[in-house]
């Protein structure tokens, strides 16, 4: 079983009747939903209000793949919570990164770049084309797939360069967007995804959901990096061949390196 933990900001739903109207239980619910068809996937969720926003050291622990949905509240994400969430993805946790959590602090710090794109709230049509048939999180899909009403994002999207772009979005307006990017950072995987504006029934999409359901299959670790923030000294008489000291040494014996 993979274990994933569906975040959610859920504020807009919380205030705007518009969004209520679409996801009236919260967005995270319909999301978690969606994954929970696979039987090979074990959902559970986690919310902006609850203590630690959910996230608690031993949820981390427990959890392969984190989706993260936020828009208007990324600022209000504790940097503790974020700093635990990029230690667990360099330790080997996935993590799915939904529209708008292009501007999440988590995002933004496993990019480090400043993660800025156009966009337009038209209700526009969205033409995703599948550019790597080959990708596992493009596997059961036509060559593209059409969402009728989005929120329209552009190009260019600043971030690095993907290791992979399994979509590129093409929009009634005439914009273009990598939709679908894919990331290694220390151990773990990352997917940004772009569909999911809360005015609209997106996350009920049978396509978006089966990407989804892919993300996770991909993103689920693969090996485990278990201290990834440390960087251990090796004294002489611990390394794996016989050693004699050469030269001058700065550092005193079992000192602690610079950080
Ligand atoms: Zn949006």
């Amino acid at each position: 079983m993979i274990r994933v933990t569906v975040w959610g900001e859920n504020v807009h739903e919380q205030k705007s009747e518009k969004v209520r109207k679409v996801y009236p239980e919260g967005m995270h619910t319909v999301i978690a939903a969606g994954l929970a068809e696979d039987p090979e996937i074990k959902v559970r969720t986690a919310t902006l209000q609850q203590p630690e926003h959910g996230l608690s050291a031993e949820v981390l622990a427990g959890t392969d793949v984190l989706t993260w949905w936020g828009h208007c509240a990324h600022k209000q994400v504790e940097d503790a919570v974020v700093e635990r969430i990029q230690e667990r993805v360099l330790g080997g946790m996935g993590i799915i990164l939904l529209h708008s959590a292009h501007f999440s602090k988590i995002f933004k710090r496993l990019m480090g770049t400043s993660c800025a794109l156009k966009w337009r709230e038209a209700g526009e049509k969205e033409r995703l084309w599948v550019t790597n048939p080959g990708h596992a999180i493009a596997r059961g899909l036509g060559e593209c797939f059409v969402l009728p009403n989005t929120e329209m994002y552009g190009e260019p999207f600043g971030v690095p360069t993907p290791d992979d772009v399994v979509f590129i979005s093409w929009f009634e307006g005439g914009e273009v967007f990598r939709s679908g990017c894919t990331w290694r950072r220390g151990a773990g995987k990352v997917f940004y995804f772009r569909p999911g504006h809360e005015t609209y029934p997106i996350f009920f999409d049978q396509n978006v959901k089966l990407v989804l359901k892919n993300a996770v299959k991909w993103a689920a670790p693969e090996g485990a990096w278990t201290k990834p923030l440390e960087a251990p000294n090796v004294p002489i008489e611990q390394a794996p061949e016989k050693l004699v000291q050469k030269g001058e040494k700065l550092h005193a014996p079992g000192q602690k390196g610079f950080k």
